[in-house]
């Protein structure tokens, strides 16, 4: 297939494969950001690839696995109004709130409703105007413009029952927060392909520099990552630390600007709690004051609340690349996708069922 055969070709994987042992000479851990890079990792085995030393971390780039648990039980709350359609795509509706999930409020009669785009929940506001009609609008800097643009679109057009709930995150703050951490053991990182194609990567030059990382921004398919990887190499052994474009087909320096303007317009960048993490300063984004009307949180007055994450599940580790998945002593036996206890199980983005889905049968680590 076009576009796609060209980069999955298994010589040229091994002959990259092969420049990446050249250049290994000592142990080095990198972490790529996005939970899609993260399964295209375990699918195609990119990892198995490599040499001994070279240990490939997961990090906290998979938007479902880190929203809080309060979040979603706001989600839940709203969704089981009668006068509410919920609107969300497909792979928040199995994530495990405190008592049950999206999928079964729709099961208990709630109109929840798996949509593509924001701008169909926004389409459905226009058709339903007796009904209120509810987004949830969960990612990283990728789905903001999109987003933005339903909110934008809502008020120039006077749809006063839509609104979104916000759960967007920002990667260079977490990249910051893994970091600082203590236990951190990351050396360089795949920085997130489509992020940059939305928001550049000027953002990472002082994160390069501040903590002598190197950062390849990075694509999605075998041989991006394979090439991005040998590219984070190249600098360790040379003892550099700046941010290098592995996806220049895709991402320019300075990024989509009409896109940053438009998430500039509606959002601001505000504290948000990450599921497994804790709170990161300025690392989401919030409605802005103009756009308060819209936000659902506002609008149906749900009550925050406290909720712990179970105890057994380390998926804060697996977030920040100090464990891996089969780490977890309930991996792939207590918890799995039918009855996951963590995000990280439950989302298609999320490392512990991309180990799940390839490599269950081996609990071993590549
Ligand atoms: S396997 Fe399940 S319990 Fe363990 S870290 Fe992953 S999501 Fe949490």
């Amino acid at each position: 297939m076009k576009f796609i055969d060209e980069y999955r070709d298994a010589k040229t994987a091994q002959r990259y494969a092969r420049v990446i042992a050249r250049m290994t000479t000592r142990p080095w851990t990198i972490m790529e950001v996005c939970g899609g890079q993260t399964h295209a990792i375990v699918k195609f085995g990119v990892d198995e690839l490599l040499p001994k030393q070279l240990t490939l971390v997961h990090g906290p780039g998979c938007p479902v696995c880190v929203t809080p648990v309060e979040l979603l039980d706001k989600a839940i709350a709203i969704a089981a109004r009668p006068e509410v359609i919920f609107c969300s795509f497909g792979d928040m509706l199995r994530v495990p709130g405190t008592g049950k999930d999206l999928f079964s409020v729709k099961a208990e009669g709630g109109d929840v409703r798996i949509v593509y785009s924001p701008l169909d929940a926004l389409k459905l506001a226009k058709e339903n105007p007796q009904r209120q009609v509810v987004f949830f609008a969960v990612g990283f800097e990728t789905t903001a413009p999109a987003n933005a643009m339903s909110v934008y679109q809502a008020r120039e057009q006077g749809v006063a029952n839509f609104s979104l709930l916000v759960s967007h995150v920002l990667v260079p703050p977490a990249m910051e927060a893994v970091l600082s951490s203590p236990n951190n053991r990351v050396q360089g990182f795949l920085a997130a392909g489509h992020v940059c194609t939305v928001m550049g990567y000027t953002e990472y030059e002082p994160i390069a520099a501040k903590y002598r990382v190197p950062i390849v921004v990075t694509g999605f398919e075998p041989l991006d990552l394979l090439q991005g990887i040998a590219m984070c190499i190249r600098q360790l052994e040379q003892g550099r630390a700046v941010v290098e474009n592995q996806y220049a087909r895709t991402v320019r320096r300075e990024g989509n600007r009409p896109a940053q303007e438009l998430i500039r317009k509606v959002f601001h960048v505000i504290p948000r709690k990450w599921r497994g993490i804790g709170e990161i300063p300025q690392s989401g984004l919030g409605l802005r004051d103009e756009f308060a009307a819209f936000d659902a949180e506002h609008r149906f007055n749900v009550a925050a609340h406290q909720v712990a994450e179970p105890a057994e599940c380390i998926s804060g580790l697996v977030l920040q690349g100090v464990k891996k998945p089969h780490e977890c002593p309930v991996f792939a036996t207590r918890c799995t996708p039918e009855h996951p206890l963590g995000a990280t199980m439950v989302s298609s983005e999320g490392a512990c069922a991309a180990y799940y889905r390839y490599r269950r049968s081996s609990r071993v680590t590549p």
